[in-house]
């Protein structure tokens, strides 16, 4: 039967959607996105994404051909339509239909898609024993050049580093920036702990501005464990008690391995597995409703 998709201001099925060749989301990488996750019916930190949203359009000049209370109705249809209450959502937004040139000003119309659906980005081993990671060779891309706040649909850098992860035996890989200090990686941020405190590179390293993240910080917080974004060298991860990655489809995930060397005990670590516990029960607990009536 396929899935109902919304794709430009109405809901069709999965055999329908169809962006065309022209479009430069496609021919240049030229749009923006965001992956959200429903929990339990509702969906969580919609408000947070979609703000995220509007800002990485912003930085591009894209403007969005939707109110951010259009795209909160548009995301809860779609999960409606769908039957969904567990899942992912991926809401895209591209320049939309222009010409063989780059000149995103001759574009019509931008483009606004979602999709309402599920994932599985590791297998459940990784959240007990821990993730193995590698160092990529591949920099995160410098802030000057495309800065890596903007969620944007050009992925490459990240999906170079993520070979860099695959040919090495393994799903994901730490990126460093041009001055060699971690920035995150390729689709998860990055922390460590350290004599109790909680650390993550800053934004200005190279790191996205993770919606996972910021709950992560704000929880470790309420517990009352110091957090900071200091510059992160791998000597510091290597040295560190405890490592984990947060993004919305990994949520938290425990890091036993960095380039083949144990991290603390190599196995996920207690402020670790207190912060997986807190973050399964926010997201139990919170969200914005999707409601049944919305068809
Ligand atoms: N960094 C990158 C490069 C990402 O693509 C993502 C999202 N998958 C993250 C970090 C995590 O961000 P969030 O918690 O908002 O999903």
């Amino acid at each position: 039967m396929g899935l109902q998709i919304f794709l430009d201001g109405r809901l069709v099925p999965e055999s329908e959607a169809k962006i065309s060749v022209f479009d430069h989301g496609l021919l240049y990488g030229d749009g923006v996105f965001e992956g959200i996750r429903v929990y339990n019916g509702r969906i969580f930190k919609l408000q947070e994404h979609l703000q995220r949203l509007f800002r990485s359009a912003r930085a591009i000049a894209l403007e969005i051909p939707m109110t951010m209370e259009e795209l909160v109705l548009a995301c809860r249809r779609t999960c409606a339509a769908n039957g969904l209450r567990d899942g992912y959502i991926r809401l895209v937004v591209t320049r939309g239909v222009g010409y063989l040139g780059l000149n995103p000003y001759r574009c019509s119309r931008p483009s606004v898609f979602i999709i309402a659906a599920t994932i599985e980005l590791y297998p459940e081993s990784v959240y007990r024993d821990g993730l193995k990671l590698v160092t990529a060779a591949t920099q995160r891309i410098n802030p000057a050049a495309v800065s890596p706040a903007i969620k944007s649909l050009n992925y490459l850098n990240n999906i170079l580093a993520k070979i860099e992860a695959v040919q090495a035996g393994t799903v994901e890989a730490i990126m460093l920036n041009s001055q060699g200090y971690v920035a995150e990686c390729t689709g998860d941020n990055i922390f460590i702990v350290r004599g109790g405190r909680l650390e993550t590179p800053p934004t200005s390293a190279g790191a996205l501005d993770g919606i996972t993240r910021g709950v992560v910080m704000e929880l470790a917080r309420g517990m009352g464990i110091p957090v900071s974004e200091p510059n992160l060298t791998r000597y510091d991860l290597l040295t560190a008690d405890e490592c984990f990655l947060t993004g919305t489809a990994a949520e938290i995930v425990p890091v036993a391995e960095i380039d083949g060397r144990k991290i603390g005990a190599g196995r996920p670590g207690p402020l670790t597995l207190k912060l997986m516990e807190a973050f399964r029960n926010l997201t139990r607990t919170s969200g914005t409703e999707i409601g049944d009536a919305l068809q």
